[in-house]
């Protein structure tokens, strides 16, 4: 399955993605976690994201493609993936369609993961990561309204809705049989 995960930051997309994953038998794809790595590697591309993550602003589209695309171009992914945090533009979301379109392949669908905002802050203030401080969470919520947000209705009935509020393996279950698995 090829799927895409969206959702605010805080939503627990990354823990629900790593359990879909392991049923689904398809990578986790988290563009986070690929530019978290490529930081504590010390990689080029590590020092060129940092400053952007560290002040909850996006990366630059054309950097984050370029790495989404050789991670889509490796062995595992061939036969579907969970796309974590890309697409994060209509912008980045019209990258990845052409790029899927060379390849005569398309997404199965876009899980939404749905949670009021007072969660989300909470939820992010208790995983203590570096770019969790108050000011950057800020900052995160209102590039996801501006930039992330309007996806949803870019993908149209392509969303799959799932309510991310609840238990870990409750909200789980939800995804599981919204996939009709
Ligand atoms: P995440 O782990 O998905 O919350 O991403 C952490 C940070 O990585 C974001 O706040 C952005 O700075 C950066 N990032 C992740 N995915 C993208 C993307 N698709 N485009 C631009 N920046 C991204």
């Amino acid at each position: 399955m090829r799927l895409v995960l969206l959702g605010p930051p805080g939503a627990g997309k990354g823990t629900q993605a790593a359990l879909l994953s392991e049923k689904l038998g398809v990578p986790h794809i988290s563009t986070g976690d690929l530019f978290r790595a490529n930081i504590g590697e010390g990689t080029p591309l590590g020092v060129e994201a940092k400053s952007y993550i560290d002040a909850g602003k996006l990366v630059p589209t054309d950097v984050t493609a370029r790495m989404v695309k050789s991670r889509l171009a490796e062995n595992d992914a061939q036969e579907g993936f969970l796309l974590d945090g890309f697409p994060r533009t209509v912008e980045q979301a019209e990258i990845l369609a052409d790029h899927l379109t060379e390849q005569s392949l398309e997404l199965d669908g876009v899980l939404n993961f749905r949670i009021a905002e007072d969660v989300v802050v909470e939820r992010m203030l208790a995983r203590g990561r570096a770019d969790d401080n108050e000011e950057t969470i800020r900052t995160r919520l209102s590039v996801y309204h501006d930039e992330t947000a309007p996806l949803i209705e870019h993908y149209g009935d392509r969303i799959i809705p799932i309510d991310a509020e609840g238990e870990v393996d409750e909200i789980n279950a939800r995804a599981m049989s919204a996939l009709g698995k």
